[in-house]
């Protein structure tokens, strides 16, 4: 039942890919097979492809994200790029703490909490992503480490900015892997996390949050993992670069 009180989000992460000619060939490809869509559709694209991603998006239901964003408005930040700068494109989406941002450029739980309130305070909307790598689940401290990931990404975000953040849940072992996790495993991954935002605002609260599963979530195995109770939608890496395939899991929320 409170599932229906969160909208479902299906979010690509193109990652490293696609240059801005390509961009809009596949944006196109995408927009007819999603226009239909009952969730919210999303496309993270790399920084040189935002402008072209906006504007071939234009009047349409998909939504533009950055894969990253600093947390100063400007300064001497070579190669970096601000949260007002994605505002001012009509970027309005931003994907915060990746665990690849994480492991390989060494993002921390704290610079991830500087962006996404830097993000917030622009009136971006973020993708938080947490996750254990393999180790910590063998080791059985996923849930514990989920919950601090969340909270120290959380801090200094009021009750009120809870609407403009999506958690992903993207266990390390899963990205692009093709080791989905399970059902059973997303969505007690994701029922935690709740439980967190739970203990750190109210349960109402909670219950409000889209959280999405992302990891190796596909075509064929979407319908599944977005049927559990706790999983709201998806962050989408390889299968949103194919448009057949991202709009079937667009199409598997329903
Ligand atoms: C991701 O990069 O966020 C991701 C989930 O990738 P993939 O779907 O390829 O595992």
């Amino acid at each position: 039942m409170n599932k229906e009180l969160r909208k479902a989000v299906i979010a690509g992460n193109w990652k490293m890919n696609k240059t801005p000619d390509e961009a809009k060939v596949l944006i196109e490809e995408i927009i007819p097979l999603v226009k239909d869509a009952s969730c919210d559709v999303v496309v993270c694209v790399p920084y040189v492809d935002l402008c072209t991603a906006v504007a071939a998006t234009k009047d349409t239901n998909i939504a533009v994200g950055a894969e990253n964003c600093h947390w100063e408005t400007s300064g001497a930040f070579t190669g970096e790029i601000s949260p007002s700068m994605l505002t001012a494109m009509g970027v309005e989406y931003v994907i915060i703490g990746h665990s690849e941002r994480r492991t390989y450029f060494g993002e921390t739980d704290v610079t991830v909490n500087k962006r996404v309130c830097a993000a917030l305070k622009e009136g971006l909307k973020v993708i938080l992503c947490v996750g254990e790598y393999l180790e910590q689940r063998e080791q059985g401290v996923t849930a514990e480490l989920v919950a601090m990931q969340t909270k120290i990404a959380l801090q200094g975000v009021a009750k009120e900015d809870l609407k403009h953040i999506i958690i992903a849940y993207e266990p390390v072992w899963a990205i692009g892997t093709g080791c989905t996790a399970t059902a059973e495993q997303a969505n007690e991954v994701c029922a935690c996390i709740r439980k967190t935002l739970g203990n750190l605002y109210c349960e109402a609260c909670a219950n409000g949050v889209t959280i999405q599963y992302g990891g190796s979530m596909n075509a064929k195995n979407a319908a599944e993992l977005l049927a559990q109770p706790d999983v709201d939608g998806g962050l989408i890496g390889g299968a949103s670069l194919k448009a057949p395939d991202f709009a079937a899991i667009v199409a598997a929320t329903q």
